[in-house]
């Protein structure tokens, strides 16, 4: 199989990573990658949201698969491009992954498939934010209507700063507060079959402690040995199935990767958000477990054939990504920094290693950043307490000056 993955961050480092270690697929393409992903691809320059050059690129190739790694170029139609070509596609349709795109019509289709989730008020003017806030109280959730890299929401008990952010976007979802620890739960569909993955959890605040800014996100563990037992189950049930009926019924069929962003509040299990693709970082340490061959995985949710699948493998232990980000990230990455030390992370047993989110070559070979986050230190372990020293260790020994990390990722859970 030849497979063209699209995007250039640490999950599709990620995902590059596990299919160059799936023995059915001959040829590994990604554009535009990165220089970690340059190591494992063949990298080509293309831009990720010109759905006609993705396509060509893919029938110049050949592919026999495109994965579309990232939302934007999911939301601006890519995969409809490829699949106009009738080269198989992981990845919703443009119309299909408003789900993520637009934060109103996922709570629309929540209502029609009877989802547990934030109750909410859509709101265009300045009025009547002040209306919906004042209606549930504080803490505040102001969201963005539209994609904003994770960064679009903001929680907090100032009104004033609620209101304000209100105030700079065009369309904001506001709505109530749910208290409960948070888990990401991945599934892979093809529009009728729906297939979970194994639940993860994420750091989305920039500092220690879940203190300071959103941001894409610091870093994530997987399993969650504290989530109660039948979770992925309960969730398949009251949200991933309907979601996935719902949106067919409504004639925009979803396949490729449901990501329910889930909080388990006292009064139950809600959805706080829907993504249309595999998150980031979770996607690091959820395919660090999968010992199911991924391209044919992904190429049967291309194909509508993932009811044949056999049921995926997994494997027992741990796995915990720490995300290595540029001084003044999330505000004002700094980038063009040399990194030293990535050789010497790696584990010669491959129970650590390095994916590369914003990073690039210079003229001389030099790894430099080139985003805000900059890297992905991952590890496995028999449990979580080893994955996370082995991360640790890991980061260690990389050098990228203002670098910023979080250090305790997966503390409280490993116990
Ligand atoms: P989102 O982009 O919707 O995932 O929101 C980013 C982060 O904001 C989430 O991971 C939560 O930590 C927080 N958040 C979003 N919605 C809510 C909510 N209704 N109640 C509490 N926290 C929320």
């Amino acid at each position: 199989m030849k497979v063209l993955v699209i995007g250039g961050g640490a999950r599709e480092h990620a995902l590059c990573r596990s299919l160059s270690q799936d023995p059915a697929v001959t040829e590994l393409h990604c554009a535009p990658g990165n220089a970690g992903i340059a190591q494992v691809a063949t990298v080509h320059p293309v831009d990720q949201l010109d759905g006609a050059a993705v396509a060509a690129l893919a029938r110049l190739l050949t592919a026999d698969l495109v994965v579309v790694g990232p939302e934007a170029p999911l939301v601006a139609g890519v995969a409809d491009a490829v699949r106009a070509t009738g080269i198989p596609v992981f990845g919703p349709s443009g119309q299909a992954a408003q789900l993520e795109g637009s934060k109103a019509f996922a709570k629309d289709v929540m209502a029609g498939a009877n989802v547990p989730t934030a109750r909410s008020y859509v709101c265009t003017t300045v009025a009547e934010a002040a209306e919906a806030l004042d209606a549930f109280g504080a803490p505040y959730v102001v969201k963005d209507d539209g994609l904003a890299a994770g960064k679009g929401v903001v929680v907090t008990s100032d009104r004033a700063e609620a209101l304000a952010h209100a105030a700079s976007c065009e369309r904001v979802v506001i709505e109530e507060y749910l208290d409960g620890p948070e888990v990401s739960l991945f599934a892979i569909t093809d529009g009728v079959t729906v297939l979970p993955l194994q639940p993860a959890q994420d750091f989305k605040r920039a500092l220690d402690g879940d203190e300071g800014p959103n941001t894409g996100g610091m870093g994530a563990y997987s399993p969650l040995p504290w989530a109660p037992e039948g979770l992925v189950e309960e969730v398949l049930e009251t949200v991933l199935q309907p979601t996935v009926d719902e949106l067919r019924r409504r004639g925009t069929p979803f396949s490729g990767l449901l990501y329910a962003g889930l909080a388990l509040t006292s009064r139950g299990t809600r959805v706080i958000e829907f993504n249309a693709r595999f998150g980031d970082p979770e996607t690091q340490v959820v395919l660090a477990r999968l010992r199911t061959p991924l391209a044919g995985v992904l190429h049967a949710s291309a194909t509508g054939t993932l009811e044949l699948l056999e049921p995926l493998r997994w494997d027992d232990g741990a796995a915990v990504t720490v995300v290595i980000a540029s001084e003044g990230y999330p505000a004002d990455p700094r980038t063009g920094d040399p990194i030293e030390g990535l050789a010497e992370a790696e584990a010669a047993d491959g129970t650590a290693y390095v994916l590369h989110a914003g990073t690039r070559l210079d003229g001389t070979g030099q790894v430099l950043s080139a985003g805000g986050r900059v890297l992905s230190v991952t590890a496995t372990g028999a449990d979580l307490a080893e994955a996370r020293g082995r991360a640790y260790d890991a980061l260690a020994s990389i050098r990228l000056k203002g670098g910023q990390h979080r250090t305790d990722i997966a503390l409280k859970a490993a116990g």
